[in-house]
């Protein structure tokens, strides 16, 4: 609850008169300033029917008049990226990657323009070919979106991950009902002011702000669904998409592991884990938070690797820094669960470890070894910038304790060079693999991959495949011949197959 003193200094998002009004907390400051309405079922269903209402023209528009609306909106993005950043920077706590996401935004925007005509075709069915099979047969396909696509999205990259998807359903044809999280939802109203100078744009694509309640609400409405955030959540939303029977695409957690094999440069080996590690304070889905290290360069690696975390400045500190606050506080005692049970059974945390309170929270990269699978750390998604190092004996060690675990979003495996790293990268269950670097899986968007395990589930969200999640392909099959005649199938009387059967007993 928002305390009486500080209701004064609360913002609030675009009046909703009648909707609950959930308190937002400033990551930087630890006060609650902002509150945000949650839009309740009937709010929700009223925004499903007219985005529903308007979705025939804007599928009728064709790939490329969609892909001409969505460079508008691109263009009035970069417009206001200043604002839309500044919003987005006091959700998050961070400022250079604000401007990155609000940068990317756009660039994921003009990509689809370029690529759905290229991927769709121009014209309402593709070309007739002739059937291998029936020679007086043709066949053509037709694409048909689906018409409410309905979106999810977590915390950590508000902007990115709310409009991820969004972006090629729109280009495919589908209307688009967005729910951002409750968490960081200052962003909406600059994103929404940007959205009304596309007119064309507002009519099918719409943001809804709320928590549970209002997600729920979304599910019942739309006619596919992707979720982005954590495995728990994946699963009331697989399971209530399941009861409407509607695809639902998944994005969940993770656990990603590094693997240093032995020819590795430490000093390029360490530059990698740590940047994969402790970028936005870990809290990305594809953080490395698992570092497996060949034995033989074990010590080593780990003497620079906690050098370099020393060297890495907080943002609270008064000349700035590389790592930012953890912007859900619930977080911290995720954070702090894990590194206690992990000292408990017998970690060391080698640098870092001590959380500072400056308002908000902050948590320097903190190298903890003498890990083992027992703990939660190496279990567990901390989501916190935590280096837990293991060594390893050989390659078939290094791929068992990779792979001994519930996710497979994505990892990393760092060698002499990218080919001899291919091998073992080859062995690991994940969606994506970055040969000797981290954490490219989120810097291109070319790579089709899908998540292994409990880290999600559906189609590929990367890549042309993207775009195909959100048609139905539908089969136009021509006869230019005769049409086969019901007497081709005229069967023998009924009676001969038993007999013929008690024939064949016989012999
Ligand atoms: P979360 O699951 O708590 O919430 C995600 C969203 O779901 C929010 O918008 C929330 O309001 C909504 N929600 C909550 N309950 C719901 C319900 N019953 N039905 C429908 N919607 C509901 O996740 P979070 O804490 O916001 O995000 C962090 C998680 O997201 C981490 O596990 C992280 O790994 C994951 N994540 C995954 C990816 C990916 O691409 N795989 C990317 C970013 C984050």
């Amino acid at each position: 609850m928002i305390a009486p003193a500080e209701r004064s200094a609360v913002r609030s998002a675009r009046a909703e008169p009648s909707a609950r009004r959930l308190p937002v907390r400033n990551p930087v400051t630890g006060r609650v300033d902002y509150e945000v309405p949650a839009l309740d079922r009937a709010a929700v269903a009223t925004e499903a029917e007219r985005l529903r209402r308007a979705q025939p023209r804007w599928a009728a528009l064709g790939a490329s008049g969609r892909a001409e609306v969505l460079l508008a909106f691109a263009a009035v993005i970069e417009r206001r990226q200043e604002a839309i950043a500044a919003a987005l920077s006091v959700d998050t706590g961070r400022t250079l990657l604000s401007r990155r996401e609000v940068e990317g935004a756009a660039r994921n925007i003009r990509r689809w323009a370029r690529l759905a005509p290229q991927l769709l075709g121009t014209g309402p069915h593709g070309e007739f070919r002739p059937s291998a099979i029936l020679p007086d047969v043709s066949y053509a396909g037709q694409l048909v979106p689906y018409p409410l696509a309905g979106f999810i999205s977590p915390w950590n990259f508000p902007v990115t991950l709310s409009l991820i998807d969004a972006v090629p359903a729109l280009a495919a044809g589908s209307a688009a009902l967005v729910k951002p999280s409750e968490i960081t939802p200052r962003f909406v109203d600059p994103l929404r002011a940007a959205l009304a100078e596309v007119p064309q744009l507002a009519e099918v694509l719409a943001f809804v702000t709320g928590d549970a309640e209002t997600g729920i609400a979304l599910v019942d409405e739309v006619d596919l669904v992707c979720f982005t955030g954590s495995v728990p959540t994946g699963r009331l939303v697989a399971r209530q998409a399941a009861g409407r029977l509607i695809p639902a695409f998944l994005e969940l957690g993770g656990k990603d592991p590094a693997i240093v094999l032995a020819g590795a440069d430490v000093e390029r080996a360490t530059d990698a884990v740590l940047r994969g590690s402790v970028l936005n304070a870990g809290q990305v889905c594809l953080s490395i938070e698992r570092i497996y290290v060949d034995q033989r360069i074990h010590d080593a690696f780990v003497e620079r690797l906690v050098e370099k975390a020393q060297a890495v400045r907080l943002s609270c500190a008064p000349e700035g820094g590389e790592v930012g606050p953890i912007i859900h506080a619930p977080q911290v005692d995720v954070i702090r669960r894990h590194l206690a049970d992990a000292v408990e059974r017998g970690a060391r945390i080698r640098c870092g470890g001590a959380f500072v309170e400056n308002g908000g929270t902050w948590l320097a990269p903190t190298v903890v070894t003498h890990v083992n699978h027992g703990m939660a750390l190496m279990r567990e998604e901390t989501f916190g910038p935590i280096l837990p190092v293991m060594p390893f004996a050989d390659e078939d060690e290094a791929v068992f304790l990779a792979n001994d675990t519930d996710f497979g979003l994505s990892a990393a495996v760092l060698a002499e060079s990218p080919e001899a790293a291919l091998p073992l990268a080859l062995r690991v269950n994940a969606g994506g693999i970055s040969l000797n670097d981290c954490g490219l899986t989120i810097q291109t968007y070319e790579p089709e991959k899908t998540s292994f395990g409990c880290s999600g589930l559906g189609g590929s969200r990367m890549g042309p495949a993207s775009i195909f999640r959100f048609v139905r392909r539908k089969a136009l099959i021509a006869q230019r011949g005769r049409p086969q005649p019901l007497a081709d199938y005229r069967d023998p009387p009924a009676e001969t197959i038993g007999s013929r059967g008690r024939a064949a007993d016989a012999a």
